[in-house]
């Protein structure tokens, strides 16, 4: 049976917060073989952007996040990742398939295990992204509610 863990954020805050946290977990386990993905799943406007500046945050990013989607990926450095060195944030919403993501060096990067990936949009892209990723789920439920299913 499939598992999953279900919260409703009430802010834009309280789900940053949750990221936030998210982040802290994933760097106090520390690196593993290949890069942490995480899958952001669900509508425009669900709170996936929110969720990662949350993430970046949590791993004591400084620079403001922004939705990448004009620029599909960028990338910080982490000072203390416990051996994770760079988190990236990818937005595949512009794009058409796979391939497109391919040219900008994408296997290499979910192959280097210093990497930790939050992944907008990851549904475009899913025949290149591994087998062992965290899926997230956004959901709106009201104006200011959103549900969150890992
Ligand atoms: P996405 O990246 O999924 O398209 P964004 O994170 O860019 O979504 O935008 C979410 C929007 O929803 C923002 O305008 C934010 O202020 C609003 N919002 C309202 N309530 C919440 C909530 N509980 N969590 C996250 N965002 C919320
Ligand atoms: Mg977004």
């Amino acid at each position: 049976m499939k598992r999953s863990i279900i919260y409703i954020t009430e802010s834009p805050g309280q789900t940053k917060k949750l990221g936030e946290l998210l982040a802290r977990t994933i760097a106090v386990g520390g690196a593993g073989k290949r890069a942490r993905v995480l899958a952001l799943r669900g509508d425009l406007g669900a709170g996936k952007t929110n969720f990662t500046q949350g993430l970046a945050a949590g791993l004591g990013i400084g620079a403001t996040v922004n939705s990448p989607t004009f620029a599909i990926m960028k990338k910080y450095p982490l000072k203390d990742g416990n051996g994770f060195k760079t988190f990236y944030h990818i937005d595949c919403y512009r794009l058409e398939s796979a391939a497109d993501l391919a040219v900008l060096g994408v296997a290499e990067i979910l192959n280097n295990s210093e990497n930790i990936i939050a992944i907008e949009w990851p549904e475009v892209v899913k025949e290149i992204l591994p087998k062992d990723i965290l899926k997230i789920n956004f959901e709106v439920v009201a104006e200011n509610n959103r549900r969150i299913i890992f």
